[in-house]
């Protein structure tokens, strides 16, 4: 808990005197109708300690089941990530204690993991704007359980150090996780900071369009612990590594490895090491603290367990699900692309706002790419960053950004009060139509009230009326904006502008 007031290395100097490498485990939490080893619902949300039963409380004479729709959602993962799937594989007891996991071990998997030996090419920004792709080795793709969950109250952090006490719900306890563990990621260098990124962004995506996770990490259905240790520049001896766990956003990724490099760096560097430990990333302060020393894999003491049968998936059943996965990301990147009329970079910008199934569904929902693209990456994006959210998390769906734009392209609304919808919208006001009524945004196309708005400023403004008389058209700005002040925006400002070149002529 030293770690307060840390010295950095600058970023530029860690890359003088390091490589880093790179390892990033996902949990993905399986969105299936019940857990793992057991027929207890999974929805989020509900009373604490209300679903569960013997078998997820870990009651002696409890026995598990597994849960077929996770083996197919483990191994769907796996293909989509290029991996074998094994012909026959075990579950393991991986042996610790924890409140959270009320039978002293997690159900996981060990040296037989269901998928292995994937690869996937995340997408970059090349320097010179045209794309690169960096492939990133998965080593494996296994099935487990999640524990509980703890909270401990009292105490300013929500963290154990300083709480009254801790209460446990044990609701999550035996949900389906699949973890995704890559190989060292070396090579990345300067990048390795948006590797990271792009291959959570990029492994999210994939698991979005598969249908097996809402893939949420601000709810936690997935987490990226991330993985770093350095190497002295042009030497293959990495040192130590940290694990930093439960980085809850993509933005978080790119500025928790960054950080490591700098903190790793500048320990290294001044002659110290760096300790095996698990690291807690604190997104206000945009540092990580020191969390417990991590174990080596043989203080686990793995098993194979007991109580389950091998899990042996027939290669039909995996030639059938092959025949289920969604398009390659990057084939779907380019006919999007080609469907849409974007640009190279109108694409990059868009991939890389983390846009492009929002804009997949706007479009869907008839609104025009561009229009689609506009709200997203410019409304949304703005309000995002505002908030310190992704813009998937803000609250506002695909179908009612296409509600709103068929709102402006029916005249109804213009884009400056198509942003008040949107604030109704995120104070949970009603659909855009009620938002509309409720707050009386729609534009005025009555004539009567537009030409008395328009003689109302020609009377209040009559030297610039006398410039658009004596033909200095471009003046008619000064004017517009009085209309359109008094009509609190609500006028259509072509029309208002044809007015007052007809009165004025
Ligand atoms: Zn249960
Ligand atoms: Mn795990």
């Amino acid at each position: 808990m030293s770690a307060q007031t840390v010295d950095l290395l600058s970023f530029e100097e860690t890359l003088e005197k390091y490589d880093p490498a790179l390892g990033l485990e996902v949990h993905v939490e399986l969105s299936t109708l019940t857990k793992m080893f057991c027929g207890c619902p999974t929805e989020f949300g509900a009373e604490p300690n209300t679903q569960v039963c013997p078998t997820c409380l870990g009651l002696p004479g409890a026995m598990p089941v597994v849960n077929r729709k996770a083996v197919e959602g483990a191994i769907r993962i796996g293909l989509a990530l290029n991996c074998q799937i094994a012909d026959w594989c075990r579950f393991a007891r991986k042996n610790y204690f924890y409140p959270d996991m009320p039978k002293n071990f997690q159900t996981s998997q060990y040296d037989e993991p269901i998928a292995f030996e994937g690869w996937m090419d995340v997408a970059l920004e090349g320097e010179d704007g045209e794309p690169e792709t960096f492939r990133v080795v998965i080593e494996r793709a296994h099935m487990e359980e999640d524990t509980g969950k703890t909270l401990h109250v009292g105490g300013a952090t929500g963290r154990i150090h300083g709480a009254d006490y801790s209460l446990v719900d044990y609701n999550r306890a035996g949900i389906p996780l699949i973890e995704i563990v890559t190989k060292p990621i070396r090579g990345a260098g300067e990048r390795a900071p948006e590797v990271a990124k792009a291959y959570v962004a990029q492994l999210r995506e994939l698991i979005v369009a598969l249908g097996v996770s809402d893939a949420r990490m601000d709810q936690g259905s997935i987490r990226a612990d991330v993985n770093l240790s350095l190497a002295p520049r042009g030497s293959n001896v990495l040192g130590t590594r940290t694990e930093t766990k439960n980085v809850n956003s993509l933005r978080s990724v790119e500025r928790a490895v960054r950080y490591e490099m700098r903190r790793h760096a500048a320990v290294l560097s001044s002659g110290g090491s760096i300790l095996q430990e698990t690291r807690h990333w604190h997104e206000d302060t945009g540092i990580t603290t020191s969390g417990r020393e991590k174990s080596d894999a043989e203080d686990y003491r793995y098993f194979p367990e007991p109580d389950l049968v091998p899990v042996a998936p027939s290669r039909e059943w995996v030639e059938e699900l092959r025949g289920t996965l969604p398009e390659n990301p990057t084939q779907k990147r380019a006919r999007l692309q080609a469907e849409w009329g974007f640009s190279d970079l109108e694409m990059r910008d868009t991939v890389g706002a983390g846009a492009l199934l929002l804009i997949e569904r706007t479009v869907a929902a008839g609104t025009a790419p561009q229009a689609a693209r506009k709200w997203w990456l410019g409304e949304m994006a703005r309000r995002a960053n505002e908030t310190g959210t992704e813009i998937d998390a803000l609250g506002v769906t695909p179908e009612q950004v296409a509600a709103v734009q068929a709102l402006v392209d029916a005249g109804t609304l213009n884009d400056k009060l198509a942003r008040q919808v949107f604030d109704g919208l995120l104070a949970g006001e009603g659909t855009p139509d009620e938002i509309v009524a409720a707050r009386g945004l729609a534009i005025v196309s009555d004539e009567g009230a537009l030409s008395a708005a328009v003689d109302h400023a020609i009377a209040a403004n009559p030297d610039v009326a006398d410039k658009i008389r004596d033909g200095k058209v471009a003046a008619a700005g000064a004017l517009i904006g009085a209309v359109m002040k008094e009509m609190r925006g609500q006028a259509d400002a072509a029309r208002v502008r044809e007015l007052i070149l007809e009165k004025l002529a």
